[in-house]
């Protein structure tokens, strides 16, 4: 088939797919249309770590109102692709968190919110804590005990920005990978 009349794949399926695929994302730009869709349809697992949980709630109760940036809290781990760390992570929760994570398809981005999430907080010393960049990839930090919802929305926002200039969503679905989350599927190999 000419250029004019437009392409015919023939031969092995996945090969095809795959080409396809390349030519839709990468060649016909589409993948700028992904980056903008995802980035307006991020779903927040519901994923309560600690008492940030409040300020994440009050993002999106009618005063703030954070569904209207296109970001609308969710119960199933499968049907979402974002997570927001709310501050404290125990041992004991960092594998709901880590469960959690894996269940979500890709591509997925999270944000981890409040001093105990950047670094411990108040907790630092404590025997029993995860910092959550060490289980998960982590997007944006907010700092603050707790963080104002201000602060989630404009999180949130600077997330948004990120998918778009970097085209992390599209680039996750060419590639299968995200290469800087590779370290959390390898065992720090990435
Ligand atoms: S940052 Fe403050 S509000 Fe958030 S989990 Fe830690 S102690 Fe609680």
């Amino acid at each position: 088939m000419s250029q004019k009349e437009g392409k015919a794949y023939v031969g092995n399926l996945d090969v095809s797919a795959r080409k396809a695929q390349d030519l839709l994302l990468n060649k016909a730009k589409l993948g700028k249309l992904v980056d903008w869709a995802t980035a307006f349809s991020l779903w927040p697992v519901h994923l309560t770590t600690s008492c940030c949980g409040c300020e994440f709630a009050a993002t999106w109760s009618p005063r703030f109102d954070a569904e209207r940036y296109g970001a609308l809290p969710w119960i199933a781990s499968r049907q979402t692709n974002f997570m927001i760390i709310e501050g404290t992570v125990t041992k004991k929760m960092a594998k709901a968190v880590k469960v959690t994570w894996e269940q979500m398809p890709y591509p997925k981005f999270a944000i981890a919110m409040g001093a105990c999430a950047l670094d411990g907080g108040i907790f630092y010393n404590s025997y029993n804590i995860v910092r959550p960049w060490q289980i998960i990839p982590i997007d944006v930090f907010i700092p603050g005990c707790p963080p104002r919802p201000e602060a989630v929305a404009r999180a949130i926002i600077e997330l948004q920005k990120m998918i778009r200039t970097k085209g992390l969503a599209s680039q996750w679905i060419i590639k299968g990978y995200r290469e800087e989350a590779l370290k959390y599927y390898t065992g720090g190999e990435g």
